[in-house]
């Protein structure tokens, strides 16, 4: 295309909320042919708010949100804000943190009031031989509404299930109807469990998701489908996802999201929403038809 026509191709862009920093990646995104798109805070609202706690034996309710909260206050997690935000609702005060530890993708642990303190999925659980009976179930059934369930276990004892939902952004899932619609292959990807990311791709009109992905694993998502031939498009807010939005072929950021995946994008959604997709492959469209 030449340097005039991008100009007025990224100014329409613009005038969509579509800010487009490079012309090359103008021209690229017509070419897309797949689009992976990051679940918490791309497709949903990345909002989370509890909606569940399951506690076990004689565990009470209040007590075990505050020892949650309190081990959340050190995390920036959206999932830690959740818990957070449920126990200040609730008056509860945060007591006192120590020898804090997240483990990525899995979870956090530390110290509180002398108890040793963790939180996070069932992979970290099994991974410290916490024993979970009945509650995997439990879990199960949380998941298959769409929402998150998140393992407490206190002194090396399953103390409680806590859930959080997310809702899916209002405008997703026709966002992501008009991607498909253009014959561009749309692909879900979450560090969640398998049986929440089912329910929330279909929901959102997805077939194809990678699950509990790791967050280093996510740019090799990426290149996996290049390896496939495909061009590739990815979409995410998390300092998780800036490898993965620097290696796509055109990387797309949630304007709400973190600086690092803003940064480590060619195209920023300023509205927030999926709409911001086909209307960017739109304008690139016409605007290399401008040219011939
Ligand atoms: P996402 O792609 O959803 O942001 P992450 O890779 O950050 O996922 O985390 C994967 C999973 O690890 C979460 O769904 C949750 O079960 C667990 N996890 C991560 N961080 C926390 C936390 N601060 N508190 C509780 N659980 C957590
Ligand atoms: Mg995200």
């Amino acid at each position: 295309a030449t340097p005039m026509s991008v100009m007025v191709g990224v100014g329409k862009a613009a005038e969509a909320g579509v800010l487009i920093r490079n012309g090359e990646a103008l021209q690229t995104a017509s070419k897309i042919s797949a689009m992976i798109l990051d679940k918490t805070g791309t497709i949903t609202l990345g909002a989370p708010k509890v909606t569940d706690v399951l506690v076990a034996g004689e565990h009470d309710e209040q007590a075990v949100l505050r020892l949650a909260a309190t081990l959340e206050s050190g995390s920036e997690h959206p999932l830690a804000m959740a818990i957070v935000e449920s126990a200040q609702e609730r008056g509860i005060e945060m007591g006192k943190v120590s020898n804090f530890n997240a483990i990525a993708g899995h979870g956090v642990q530390a110290d509180v009031d002398g108890k040793t303190l963790l939180f996070g999925n069932e992979k970290l659980m099994r991974e410290r031989t916490i024993e979970l009976g009945d509650f995997v179930e439990k879990a199960q059934a949380l998941a298959a509404e769409a929402k998150t369930p998140m393992y407490f276990a206190v002194d090396n004892k399953l103390a409680a299930i806590i859930a959080v939902a997310d809702p899916i952004k209002e405008d997703s899932i026709a966002a992501i109807k008009r991607l498909q619609h253009n014959g561009i292959r749309v692909v879900m990807l979450t560090g969640d469990n398998r049986a929440t990311a089912k329910a929330v791709a279909e929901k959102a009109g997805i077939k194809e998701f990678f699950a509990e992905v790791l967050p280093e694993e996510k740019s090799k998502k990426v290149q996996e489908l290049q390896m496939e031939g495909e061009v590739v498009g990815m979409t995410g807010d998390g300092i998780n996802d800036a490898p993965a939005l620097a290696i796509a072929n055109v990387g797309f950021a949630i304007g709400t999201g973190t600086d690092v995946a803003i940064e480590s994008a060619d195209i920023t959604l300023m509205r927030g929403s999926l709409h911001g997709l086909a209307d960017a492959i739109a304008v690139s469209k016409a605007t290399l038809r401008n040219i011939k």
